[in-house]
């Protein structure tokens, strides 16, 4: 099957009941099965007299309706869709390059958009010329197409449907190939393991750049029956955090989630007194994911809004990646989060033992979805490693996308991964985890581990101790990172401060942190750095890019507003 005949199918048997409906700006904007159909083969008409069959189309719409219509459109004409966000035009410094690189990187000849962004598109063309040789399209205005004229593409689910970056959070997004094989896979088991049925309710404000919110949040429930879908913008949830969860109560929502900074940032910004008038009892399944799951974020979010309804066994951690399609593990629908209490220095050495002294305790991030399987592996050699013991996480099944665009060494090292008994081609995740009980514990990225000292620290751990070590620090907003000092590696910490609660003075908060680092981790730190709050860099999905931070650390091209290293102090 492919997503075309989804479409189709889907809005012949369902064609009147509002498939979603979008919140924007106090307004409500609904669009049905059969209206997406006809918009796409009208958008896809257009497509076909412009462009051929497998050219690439970058999406450049604002969280809605039109990027819907646009996705679709681009997918049913046999162009290669690739999801992007318009350029913020007060931060085009940061913006603009991202778009650029994806567009050079995907090749792209074609821009799907609003009559609005066309509009204003002269204004990047002075600073990216390049664009200007793009066809672009505005495709919310009637004259643009006619379904009628739509010849339907030749594509079977081995065609490639569209590119999806990765976020970015270890370097430069690659472009990973997603079928339409792939994408009907996921879609699937996505559905069996959400368990959704024709009166479930989706409250969605993740953006759908990314695939945690293209896929899951809007491309899952075409494929449930009836499913109703209620779309935000992530602008007006991170705005007001409250207004995810009204939404989540107006409309009786029973699907939501996001990853773990979503529930954090709810219960720090709605105090108490507005946590009056929520009912989130309806809420069956919280899927939390795309970042480590801290479970104090979890018993938090219980204890906050365990009094408006929430119930804990509505959290559904779960674990993916851009080039498995989207979900790889998932919890049990009904039960409660699996935790589980680890030795903090056998954890550290590469395994997975009951506590002797200190514990470190993990999320269980659920089991492999069906048809595919995950292994653990010893990077450096291959073999598949037994339950407890940590290593990298490799996968094989028919999620596993087929490969990155126009990369052909990286995708056949990433893609084509043998295990040392030869079993394979299997896809290397890149993240490092162990299993027990066939529950994935994920324990961080391979790349980003800080070895100091023969220990393995794992930069998430540091670093909300480093947040919580003093209120004048921004939550989620600081990261950890190893660099080379006289031939050893060193631990350095890149912190935000919280413009409401710092007073410049960096003493006592630089103390702190240090203080904390040594008696949780036993770790001293080689330098801490005190940034300007929101010059932490990240991706557009909101996840910490450590080593681009580290670049700019070793460059000096941080926003410092305070740093101490051990140099000036002792010349190491
Ligand atoms: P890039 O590949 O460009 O560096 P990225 O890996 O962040 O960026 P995505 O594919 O969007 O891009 O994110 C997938 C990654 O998110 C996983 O490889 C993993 O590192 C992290 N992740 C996802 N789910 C979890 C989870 N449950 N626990 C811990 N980490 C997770
Ligand atoms: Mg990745």
């Amino acid at each position: 099957m492919t997503l075309i005949e989804l479409l189709d199918e889907r809005s012949r048997r369902h064609p009147e009941p509002r498939l979603y409906t979008f919140l924007e700006d106090g307004a409500e904007v609904t669009l049905t099965r059969s209206e997406l159909a006809s918009s796409a083969h009208r958008i896809a008409a257009a497509l076909q007299s412009l462009a051929a069959r497998g050219e690439r189309a970058v999406l450049l719409y604002p969280p809605g309706a039109d990027y819907l219509r646009g996705f679709f459109g681009c997918v049913c004409s046999g162009l290669v869709a690739v999801p992007a966000y318009p350029p913020d035009p007060s931060r085009l410094e940061r913006t603009l390059p991202r778009l650029r690189a994806l567009i050079a990187d995907s090749g792209a000849t074609v821009v799907l958009t609003t009559s609005f962004i066309l509009s204003m598109a002269e204004f990047l063309f002075t600073d990216a010329p390049e664009l200007r040789a793009l066809k672009w399209v505005a495709t919310d205005v009637p004259e643009a197409g006619d379904a009628a004229a739509w010849k339907r593409p030749d594509v079977t689910a081995d065609t490639l449907a569209f590119l999806q970056y990765t976020s970015g959070s270890t370097g430069t997004p690659r472009g990973v190939m997603l079928s339409h094989g792939n994408l009907l896979h996921n879609l699937e088991a996505i559905h069996r393991a959400f368990q959704t049925r024709d009166d479930s309710v989706g409250v969605i404000w993740l953006p759908p750049y990314h695939d945690m919110g293209l896929i899951g949040g809007v491309l899952a429930p075409l494929l449930a029956q009836g499913l109703h879908t209620v779309l935000m913008s992530p602008l007006s949830f991170l705005k007001r955090p409250r207004a995810w969860l009204e939404a989540l109560t107006r409309f009786g929502g029973t699907i939501s989630g996001g990853p773990n900074f979503a529930f954090d940032l709810c219960v720090r910004r709605i105090p108490p007194a507005e946590r009056e008038g929520l009912d989130l009892s309806r809420w069956e399944l919280a899927f939390c994911g795309a970042e480590p799951i801290r479970p104090d974020t979890l018993a938090r979010f219980t204890e906050a809004f365990g009094p408006y309804g929430f119930r804990r066994e509505a959290f559904y951690p779960c674990y993916g990646l851009a080039e498995g399609t989207l979900i790889v593990t998932g919890g049990a629908k009904e039960a409660a989060p699996i935790l589980r209490d680890v030795d903090a220095s056998a954890l550290e050495a590469g395994w997975a033992r009951a506590p002797l002294s200190t514990a470190r305790t993990l999320v269980s991030s659920g089991t492999t979805l069906p048809d595919q399987s995950l292994r653990i592996v010893a990077p450096d050699t291959g073999q598949v490693l037994p339950p407890g013991e940590v290593g990298e996480i490799w996968l094989k099944g028919p999620s596993v996308a087929r490969g990155y665009w126009r990369r052909e060494e990286e995708s056949a090292r990433v893609f084509q991964a043998r295990t040392a008994q030869g079993d394979g081609p299997y896809l290397r995740t890149g993240d490092l985890g162990f299993l027990d009980a066939g529950e994935l514990y994920v324990t961080g990225r391979e790349k980003d581990l800080i070895i100091v000292r023969g220990r393995n620290l794992y930069p998430q751990d540091l670093e909300v101790v480093v947040e919580e070590s003093h209120p004048a620090l921004r939550p989620g907003c600081g990261v950890a990172f190893g660099v080379e000092v006289a031939g050893e590696e060193h631990l350095v910490v890149v912190q935000e401060v919280d413009p409401r609660r710092w007073d410049g003075n960096a003493a006592p908060v630089l103390g702190a942190i240090r203080g904390k680092l040594a008696s949780v981790h036993e770790v001293r730190p080689h330098a801490v750095v005190l940034i300007e709050p929101g010059s932490l860099p990240k991706t557009s999905s909101g996840k910490v890019q450590r080593r681009a931070t580290r670049e700019a650390f070793l460059a000096g091209a941080l926003r410092e507003l305070h740093a101490w290293c051990t140099n000036a102090l002792n010349g190491m």
